[in-house]
């Protein structure tokens, strides 16, 4: 069988680790049929559109597609499109496991964590009003004469909308990655003591689904204490569902547990598409390079293969990046225990080394 992925290479040093990640999974000896499709800054100068509709198009064809992180101006500019594509597709899991692998620069002897965050809502809605504007002033306005709140003239303001819908169903699809996956425990992740509208309606949500599983341990905590636990105590958890911006901060937190944001992979999924890419950006001080780990992607292309059950090609392959990671020589910068390290080798050479290891298997 020959599965058709839409393949978007990204921007930045996205198109290096995009590469490596192609020649690795098409050595495992499944047979990819890539759709290239670009998107980001520089399609937007050509078409004026940094999100072209063809590449919605492809994933929604494929119903599959893997992508190189992708730079989103900051303060002025369009919108990220990773999130624009996300709330398009309506891919409102992030999955994000975070196994440590041995042999990695890491404080800990073991991680094994999942982060399950909500993808189209929360902070990351995009409604926001900036500073002077009119509807920035209406709202002041307007806010003032409904409860008193006294905002100064001179704010920006971004709302937070968090939804029993949306809520309900990321909740359930971490319970439901849980008992698919053996997972003892689920950890509701929120702030609700502060804002009791919006964490503490995902922490009454939460609570209610979690009635449905009875055979999987569930628990809530603060995010700050969260973090913080996280640092001290990692192996207490399992599972964690959080809204989307908790999600979007802990989950860099838990790459830097298992050896850096280079082997932190990822996965945005809905009920009807799927599309694999890494927790990093597209670290663009290093385009062009051949410098970046691009472990990460392909660890996320790993999990495209589990997902669509290709087993045997992922142990495989998890088996040469262990292999890869515990003999240390052919690992980028970034896995070294110093930065400056002479003997760390380029991107391109990562994958050669494990197309290499797989064929000595
Ligand atoms: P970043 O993840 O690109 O970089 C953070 C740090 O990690 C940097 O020091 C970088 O060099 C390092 N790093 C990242 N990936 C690495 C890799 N594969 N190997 C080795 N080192 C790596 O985060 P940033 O600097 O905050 O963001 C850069 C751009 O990426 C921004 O425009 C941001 O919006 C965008 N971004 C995109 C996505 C995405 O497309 N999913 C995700 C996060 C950030």
């Amino acid at each position: 069988m020959t599965y058709s992925v839409t393949l978007i290479p990204g921007d930045g040093t996205g198109p290096e680790i995009a590469e490596a990640m192609r020649r690795v999974l098409d050595a495992t000896g499944v047979e990819f049929d890539w759709h290239i499709q670009n998107a980001g800054a520089e399609v937007a100068e050509k078409t004026g559109e940094p999100l072209p509709e063809s590449v919605l198009d492809s994933i929604r064809e494929n119903k599959l597609a893997i992508k190189g992180p992708l730079t989103t101006p900051v303060g002025t500019g369009f919108r990220s499109v990773t999130v624009a594509m996300r709330k398009e597709l309506d891919l409102y899991a992030c999955l994000r496991p975070c196994k440590m692998y041995k042999g990695v620069r890491s404080f800990y002897d073991e991680i094994d964590l999942v982060i399950v965050r909500e993808n189209t809502e929360d902070l990351y809605a995009g409604i926001e009003f900036e500073r002077g504007s009119q509807a920035a002033s209406d709202l002041i306005g307007h806010l003032s004469s409904l409860n008193g709140s006294v905002i100064p003239s001179d704010s920006g303001i971004s709302i937070k909308p968090i939804s029993v819908e949306a809520t309900d169903r990321i909740v359930r699809f971490a319970f439901d990655y849980a008992l698919a996956n053996g997972r003892k425990k689920v950890t509701a992740v929120h702030k609700a003591n502060i804002m009791k509208f919006s964490d503490g309606l995902f922490l009454e949500v939460a609570r209610d689904v979690a009635r449905d599983y009875p055979e999987v341990e569930f628990e809530d905590r603060i995010v700050d204490n969260m973090c913080m636990q996280l640092v001290q105590k990692p192996e207490l958890y399992d599972v964690m569902v959080l809204p989307n911006l908790y999600g979007d901060i802990v989950s860099d937190l838990c790459a830097g547990l298992i050896g850096g944001l280079g082997v932190a992979p990822g996965a945005n999924i809905g009920d009807d598409f799927a599309v694999f890419e890494a927790t990093h950006g597209s670290a663009p001080r290093y385009t062009g390079m051949n410098k970046v780990n691009p472990l990460a992607m392909i660890l996320s292309g790993l999990m495209m293969l589990r997902h669509i059950g290709e087993t045997t090609a992922a142990d495989m392959l998890d088996s040469a990046i262990a292999r890869l990671i515990e003999a240390g020589d052919s690992v980028t910068y970034d896995m070294k225990p110093n930065r400056d390290d002479p003997t760390a080798v380029g991107t391109s050479d990562v994958a050669d080394a494990l197309i290499r290891l797989m064929h000595d298997a």
